[in-house]
């Protein structure tokens, strides 16, 4: 009698596309189950893992990082291997994983940014903020991007947390941000800044917003920033107030927001507007560039699921601005042959479980986790939970797995498939020898590390390392 997958003689084995903390998080659930042997591959775009945690996390927000060494456990685990520097759907395609594995898991996260569809959105000095944080955290992709940081006012556009982020970015004090691990092309361009004041646009009012309220609190408690809240913004509707009984964190946000308005401004601080109630419906670029924003003053009303909606009351305004970066929302990327959701930008899924679109047909061996099966909220630990209910499925479907052919289930064979494909693939011990690297010149500085920006140079690093 052949055995069921998932035994000593047939051990599972699972790939996991994407080693962000949804990927982890998935690794961990499935080697928590009890009664099950499984092999797992985690691969991964970039050299490093972790995706946001190192990508996304903000510099200033050390303590939130300390969640790898949850994941770096979870890798140390001889069933786990990991396979960085390989692209899901260029180095390695959906159909040379088949074969390989009994399950696939898609946890990829959101690579994109939503946009605000207005005129002038293009122009240059405009961006989405998702990009300004690869950036300034060191991110491949955007290490190259020049931000214009040479007019006094820069806009933000959403009240959520990446809003948060990038504001506090932008005027935090160089010397503090000199402490972290910000990217040093980051830090040395924010040295030159000339920004002096942030102007944030929230579409709703301050009862709706998405932050959180130690961010917001934040704001309040940077050296040189004041703080700034017009109180008649503040002036609430009676449906907001009444919203506030059920929803300590607004009813928080708007106490923080209160005391701002008794704040005294010290001459030369630089500044956060915490604008409510505004639209931006156009940019105005002068000489290709972005050089004004227009917005609009909206108004509350009821939709019908109940939520509090805005909309435009034909009032508007211009400020000036050299930089605006948009903030309102990741948005998912389709993977190359798999079933994608063109409304919700997620990997089409019913519970964790891969979907056809069209049919609502499960496909068999197929799941994802994270933000790309949920979209983009949530905050870190989120991830787990959703990991657990992933893999939960991954589980319940084990029974009718019939499983690859088990002359493929040594690992060894996708192995050495990815390693035609992608000689310079990096292994987890690779990644330790980059980690020590960036931590050891960290060290002088009195920062956590400096980061490696550049995949030639991560490369470059990990070999010299290996050599010695
Ligand atoms: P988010 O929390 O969903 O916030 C998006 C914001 O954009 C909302 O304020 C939304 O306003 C606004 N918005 C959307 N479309 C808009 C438009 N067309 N014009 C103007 N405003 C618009 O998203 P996020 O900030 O990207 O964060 C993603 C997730 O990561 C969140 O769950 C967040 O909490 C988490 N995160 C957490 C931390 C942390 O814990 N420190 C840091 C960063 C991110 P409406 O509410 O009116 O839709």
């Amino acid at each position: 009698m052949t055995s069921h997958v998932g035994t000593e003689a047939r051990p599972l084995r699972v790939a996991i596309i994407g080693a962000g903390p949804a990927g982890f998080y998935t690794a961990e659930a499935l080697l928590k189950q009890k009664n099950l042997v499984c092999s797992i591959d985690l691969i991964n775009r970039l050299p490093t893992p972790f995706g946001l945690v190192r990508d996304g996390v903000a510099p200033d927000h050390q303590s939130i990082k300390a969640v790898t060494r949850v994941y770096e456990k979870i890798a140390a685990n001889p069933n786990v291997r990991y396979y960085g520097n390989v692209t899901f759907g260029q180095d390695i395609m959906l159909s040379d994983l088949i074969p390989h594995y009994d399950q696939i898991v898609y946890a990829v996260g959101a690579q994109s940014d939503r946009k605000m569809g207005i005129p002038g959105e293009d122009l240059a000095g405009s961006f989405p903020a998702t990009i300004f944080v690869g950036w300034y955290n060191g991110h491949p992709d955007y290490r190259d991007l020049e931000f214009d940081l040479s007019h006094e006012r820069a806009i933000v556009v959403g009240n959520g947390n990446v809003a948060m982020d990038v504001t506090r970015i932008l005027v935090s004090s160089p010397d503090d941000l000199a402490k972290t691990d910000i990217a040093d092309h980051a830090l040395e361009h924010l040295r030159q800044s000339k920004v002096r004041e942030v102007v944030v646009l929230g579409r709703r009012g301050p009862a709706q917003a998405a932050f959180t309220n130690p961010e917001i609190k934040e704001f309040g408690e940077l050296t040189g920033v004041d703080p700034i809240v017009d109180p008649a913004e503040l002036d609430l509707d009676e449906v907001s107030i009444a919203s506030l009984a059920d929803n300590k964190m607004a009813a928080r946000n708007v106490e923080t927001m209160r005391s701002y308005t008794e704040r005294i401004s010290t001459p030369g601080n630089r500044r956060i507007c915490m604008r409510f109630l505004v639209s931006p419906v156009e940019l105005i670029g002068a000489n290709g560039r972005v050089a004004a924003v227009k917005i609009e003053k909206n108004a509350l009303y009821p939709s019908d699921d109940g939520s509090l909606r805005s909309r435009g009351t034909g009032v508007f305004e211009i400020i000036e601005a050299g930089l605006v970066l948009r903030s309102v929302g990741y948005q998912g990327v389709p993977l190359k042959d798999v079933p994608f959701d063109t409304r919700k930008y997620i990997v089409s899924n019913q519970s964790g479980r891969v979907t056809d679109p069209e049919s609502g047909k499960v496909v068999a061996g197929q799941y994802t986790v994270g933000w790309i099966k949920r979209g983009p909220s949530g905050v870190i630990g989120t991830n787990k939970a959703d990991a657990v209910d992933t893999v939960k499925a991954m589980i319940e479907d084990l029974p009718q797995l019939s499983g690859i052919d088990d002359a493929n289930r040594d690992p060894a064979l996708i192995q050495r498939l990815i390693a035609e494909r992608k000689p310079d693939h990096v292994s987890y011990q690779d990644w330790q020898l980059l980690d020590t690297y960036e931590i050891k010149t960290g060290e002088p500085q009195g920062r956590p590390r400096v980061k490696v920006t550049r995949v030639p140079d991560m490369l470059q690093v990990i070999r010299q390392n290996k050599a010695m």
